[in-house]
């Protein structure tokens, strides 16, 4: 069977879906691999690396993606009609996709894939079970983004973040304000911690204050009026009346707070607005906003996805896809990820599809010319009502 890396293509993305060592895990598995010249080399892999694992370098991407069995990538396929990079229709019906494909933010791209009859499997899709914790993209992602935007806050504050014993006397630590503790908040605040901030802490689901304390921050929240659990860990949007209590108690935490880092997410994918321009108003002069969620849109109303802004003397940090500036270890990361889905369900050399297993049958979201991923199918017969 044979497993195909093209080089990812998107602005900014400096990763890999496949690193050397993974290479090599794979063709000892009996698969043969291909990747695109140069895939990894933002990423500090170069293609003689790849060679030694046991993958063949291909110049030319229509061909390595046209013979390929399994693509691996790190975003949903490129579709560009200026450059003529149609990774899409390059692929036969019948291939197998795996990627972080987003699909609900990226339903034209998931359309494509159901038409040109692709399996696709998005990792992000995948149940957040024990036996899925390798596979888990999201997990390896988003820890990379709390250890970044900690280290993005600290070169932005005009503080120190510990505290100091200095000749000319002493330095109060930094207070750090953390709202969302799941992978990425708990990652942050383990950061800020470590720099020696005095770290605070919030969220919506009530079991994350022990986590939250596990890692040395101090929690702050409000009891809930009505659960905010969306099941699977997820967490549900607040109710109108719990909103405003949680906005006093934002607006008072981030006024005695030097940085405020923000990582809520709705259901995984969407940001609730959390941070009104009021809030950000009566924070100090200097103060720091680093937005986790720009992404999903951003938790800020202040914030302008991918751009740092200066608002009421409030420095607002909205950075786009983190882990690309890390790309070594993201991709180290990502590509074990994916290596173990891939092994997890290798017998006989070839990877078996196995609709009945929970893993694959969460991560499916294209089979058979269909759109079969629940969520996914709803947004886009909600996008077919709006329009
Ligand atoms: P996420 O990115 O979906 O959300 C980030 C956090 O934002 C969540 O903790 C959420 O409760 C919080 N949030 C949402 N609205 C908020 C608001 N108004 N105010 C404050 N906080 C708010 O989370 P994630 O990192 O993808 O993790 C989701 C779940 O999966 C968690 O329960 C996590 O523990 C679990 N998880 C399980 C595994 C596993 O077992 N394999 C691995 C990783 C994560």
């Amino acid at each position: 069977m044979r497993i195909a890396v093209p080089k990812e293509t998107r602005p900014g993305e400096r990763r890999v879906a496949l690193v050397p060592e993974s290479c090599k895990k794979l063709v000892q598995a009996g698969f043969s691999v291909a990747v695109e010249a140069g895939a990894g080399a933002a990423a500090y892999f170069d293609d003689e690396a790849y060679r030694q694992a046991g993958a063949s370098v291909e110049a030319d991407p229509a061909a390595l993606l046209g013979e390929a069995d399994f693509v691996l990538k790190v975003n949903p396929p490129a579709i560009d009609p200026a450059s003529g990079r149609d990774e899409v229709g390059w692929m036969r019906p019948g291939t197998f996709l795996l990627a972080s494909l987003m699909p609900l933010r990226n339903l034209e791209a998931v359309e494509a894939l159901a038409q040109r009859q692709i399996t696709a499997f998005s990792t992000d899709a995948i149940p957040r079970t024990t036996r899925a914790q390798a596979m888990d993209t999201l997990s390896s992602m988003a820890s990379i983004a709390g250890y970044k935007g900690v280290l993005l806050a600290a070169m932005e504050l005009n503080k120190y973040f510990p505290m100091l014993t200095t000749a000319a006397g002493m330095v109060f630590p930094a207070k750090v304000f953390v709202i969302g503790a799941a992978v990425a908040g708990l990652q942050a605040i383990a950061t800020a911690r470590r720099l020696g901030a005095n770290v605070f802490a919030t969220d919506v689901r009530p079991e994350v204050k022990e986590q939250i304390e596990s890692v040395g921050a101090k929690y702050v929240g409000i009891e809930l009026k009505e659960s905010a659990a969306a099941g699977g860990g997820y967490a549900k949007e607040l109710s109108e009346e719990d909103k405003q209590r949680q906005r006093v108690l934002l607006a008072e935490q981030c006024a005695g707070s030097d940085v405020v880092i923000t990582t809520a997410l709705v259901g995984g994918v969407f940001a609730p607005k959390l941070l009104t321009a009021e809030i950000v108003r009566r924070m100090p002069a200097g103060a720091v906003v680093v937005d986790l969620a720009a992404d999903g849109g951003g938790n800020c109303e202040l914030s302008r996805p991918g751009e740092t802004v200066v608002e009421h003397g409030v420095k607002i940090l909205a950075p786009l896809n983190l882990p690309a500036s890390m790309p070594t270890h993201a991709s180290l990361l990502f590509s074990r990820n994916l290596t173990a889905f891939l092994l997890a369900f290798t017998s006989d050399k070839r990877f078996v599809l196995d609709l009945n297993d929970d893993i694959q049958q969460g991560a499916l979201i294209t089979h058979e010319g269909r759109v079969v991923h629940a969520r996914t199918r709803d947004a886009l017969e909600a996008r077919g009502k709006a329009s």
